[in-house]
C-alpha cells in the first residue's frame, strides 16, 4: 500500500492551518486531494492539475478470472467478462472516456457489448466518464440508491469541506440496495452497502477463478463533514458500520477505484495479487485515519 492514501486526514489537517493565508488556490488544491483521499503536496499558489496519472493511459491488463483493468493509470476501472457481453465497474475522470472505451475495446469486447456499467460512489474522478460511456455502449447504469439523485444531478453528495466537483449527470437504470445482485450471463456480483464516504457507497463482490474479489467503495473521510454535517447528519455512524462490514468480509483480491490504496497495478506485475490480509489491512489504517480526523474535526468546531 503506498503511504499517499493513507492519511487524509493530514492533507485536511495541513489545509486548516494555511487556510487563512491562501483560501481560495489551498481550497482549489485541497479538493483534489481529498476527493481521492491521497496526500498530495502542499497546496500550491495556483490552482495545481490534476495528478496526472489519473489521466494517464496505461495498456488494460489482466487481473483475475474473467476480470480485466481498463482504467488509467492512477483511476481505477474494471472489465468483467461474461458469456452475454461484458460490465464495467466505474467510468473514471470524464476526459478518460475514449480512453476507457480503447481500452475495453483492447481486450477484446466491443464497447455495445457492455451491458451494465456498475458505480462505486457519485464522485467525479470515479462517475465523470459514466455518461459518456453509458452514450457510447448502451449499457444499464446501476449505482447505490443513495448516491442516486445525485449522480442525476451531476452534483456530489454530503456536505463537505472543500469545493465539489460536478459531472456530467448519469441516468441510473437501477438503484441498487444492499444484497442486491446484478446478473450478466454466469456472472454474478453483490452489492455492499457501505456508505460513508458517500452516502450510497457501494462495494461489489464476486467469485473469480476461485478467489473471492471485493471492489470496495472508497473509506476515506475525504474532506466529508463529520460533526454537524446537515444533509448526512448519520454520516459517522455509517462510516463505523462500513469499517465494521468491510472488516470483517473475507476476500482474497482487492480492487479499490484507486488502486494505489492496493498496489493493484504493481501486485498483477508480480504475480501477488491474492493476498487475505489486504482487506483487513486497508479497513484498519482507513478506521484509524478516520477517528483521528473525527477528533481533529472535533476539536476544531467545538463550542
Ligand atoms: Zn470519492
Amino acid at each position: 500500500m503506498s503511504r499517499r492514501g493513507e492519511h487524509p486526514g493530514d492533507t485536511l489537517l495541513r489545509f486548516t492551518r494555511r487556510r487563512s493565508a491562501a483560501v481560495g488556490a489551498a481550497r482549489s488544491s485541497l479538493r483534489v486531494a481529498l476527493l481521492a483521499g491521497l496526500l498530495l503536496a502542499a497546496p500550491a499558489v495556483a490552482d495545481p492539475p490534476d495528478p496526472p496519472e489519473w489521466t494517464q493511459p496505461i495498456a488494460p491488463f489482466h487481473l483475475v478470472g474473467p476480470i480485466d483493468y481498463v482504467g488509467s493509470k492512477g483511476i481505477a476501472a474494471y472489465l468483467i467478462h461474461t458469456s452475454a457481453g461484458a460490465i464495467l465497474i466505474d467510468g473514471t475522470l470524464p476526459a478518460n472516456a475514449d480512453m476507457i472505451r480503447s481500452n475495453v475495446e483492447a481486450r477484446g469486447v466491443p464497447i455495445r457489448d457492455v451491458k451494465w456499467i456498475l458505480v462505486s460512489h457519485a464522485h467525479w474522478d470515479h462517475v465523470g466518464a459514466v455518461a459518456a460511456l453509458a452514450r457510447m455502449s448502451g449499457a444499464r447504469v446501476a449505482a447505490g440508491a443513495g448516491d442516486v439523485a445525485a449522480l442525476e444531478a451531476g452534483t456530489p453528495p454530503g456536505d463537505v469541506l472543500y469545493t465539489p466537483k460536478r459531472f456530467t449527470p448519469v441516468h441510473v437504470d437501477r438503484a441498487i440496495h444492499d444484497g442486491d445482485r446484478v446478473t450478466l450471463g454466469t456472472i454474478a456480483v453483490t452489492a455492499h452497502a457501505t456508505p460513508g464516504h458517500t452516502p450510497g457507497c457501494t462495494s461489489w463482490t464476486m467469485q473469480a477463478a476461485g478467489r473471492r474479489v471485493i471492489f470496495p467503495c472508497s473509506i476515506t473521510v475525504a474532506g466529508n463533514r463529520l460533526i454537524g454535517n446537515k444533509v448526512y447528519p448519520e454520516i459517522v455512524a455509517d462510516f463505523r458500520q462500513s469499517f465494521d462490514k468491510l472488516g470483517a468480509m473475507k476476500a482474497d483480491v482487492v480492487l479499490p477505484a484507486h488502486p494505489e490504496i492496493a498496489d493493484v497495478i504493481g501486485r498483477a506485475r508480480s504475480g501477488r495479487l491474492v493476498d487475505p490480509g489486504l482487506l483487513p489491512a486497508i479497513v484498519a489504517q482507513s478506521r484509524s485515519a478516520f477517528e483521528a480526523e473525527l477528533r481533529r474535526q472535533a476539536a476544531t468546531v467545538a463550542p
